[in-house]
């Protein structure tokens, strides 16, 4: 008799998009070492390719979130890997600090459709593979800048606000058999973030916030853990900040 994935030890199969930097990366190891199956979808074929080598067991597949036909060759690439999937963690995504006033169009194009609109396919695949088998869990990286308004980032802003009302939408429409959340950190210690703020500008956020402190990656793939498990059953369709304080 063949092996099921539970009488492996595996309790989930998780793809995790922008997989294999920052945020990302920190939720696919910590998926993994909670014993899951693991694909991360990047664009960056290179960090996927360190990544793995990172972490052994991890599967990682190149792709552009925010095209649809990338998205659906990312997803039959899953099934190959692992048969389906139980969590989506979507977490993909850019910005770009600039005043309202200097977003060029193809900029917001570009910071939409990666954000929201690879959202929305990557949430889309997965909740089709789901339905199939009637359980699912699809998890979103969105952000306190998707809850209150934050100069310099309208487009980014606009991206992960769309982000909450899609989980929302996502969460009524398929409940009670698939549950739908999003994870809203504030300041997080990535490269992401490393790259738009000098050493200085990160002392002053850190001076801001209650705990003193950026989060660490590990931080927020802990969330992301707790929200697939069955231990948040009775969690869906909620914007669940990360944030040191901050907000309050
Ligand atoms: P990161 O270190 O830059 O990691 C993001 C990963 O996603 C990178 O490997 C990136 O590749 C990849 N990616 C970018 N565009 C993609 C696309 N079109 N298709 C597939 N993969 C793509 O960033 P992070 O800080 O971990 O951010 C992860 C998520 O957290 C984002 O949604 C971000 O908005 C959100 N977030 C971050 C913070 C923070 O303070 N860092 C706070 C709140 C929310 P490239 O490096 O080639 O772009």
């Amino acid at each position: 008799m063949g092996e099921t994935l539970e009488s492996a030890g595996i309790r989930h199969r998780v793809v995790v998009t922008g997989g294999a930097s920052g945020i990302g990366l920190a939720t696919a190891k910590r998926f993994l070492d909670d014993g899951a199956r693991v694909v991360a979808i990047d664009i960056d074929s290179e960090a996927l390719e360190r990544a793995r080598d990172d972490l052994p067991g991890l599967d990682g597949v190149p792709a552009d979130v925010s095209d649809a036909a990338q998205v659906e060759a990312a997803f039959a690439e899953v099934d190959r890997l692992m048969g389906g999937v139980d969590v989506l963690v979507a977490n993909a995504g850019i910005s770009v600090r600039r005043r309202f006033l200097d977003i060029e169009p193809a900029q917001w194009a570009r910071v939409i459709g990666v954000n929201l609109t690879g959202a929305f396919l990557c949430a889309q695949a997965a909740i089709r593979r789901m339905a199939a088998q009637g359980s699912g869990v699809v998890l979103f990286t969105s952000s306190t800048n998707g809850l209150d308004g934050h100069p310099l980032y309208a487009d980014y802003n606009a991206s992960k606000a769309g982000i909450n009302l899609l989980m929302k939408t996502i969460a009524l429409e398929h409940a009670p058999w698939l549950r739908s959340n999003a994870v809203c950190p504030g300041y997080v210690l990535t490269p992401m973030q490393q790259s738009e703020y000098t050493p200085e500008m990160l002392e002053a956020v850190n001076r801001q916030i209650p705990m003193g402190r950026h989060a660490r990656p590990d931080e927020i793939a802990a969330l992301f853990a707790f929200l697939a498990s069955d231990e948040a059953a009775y969690i869906t369709g909620q914007c669940i900040s990360i944030d040191g304080g901050e907000t309050a």
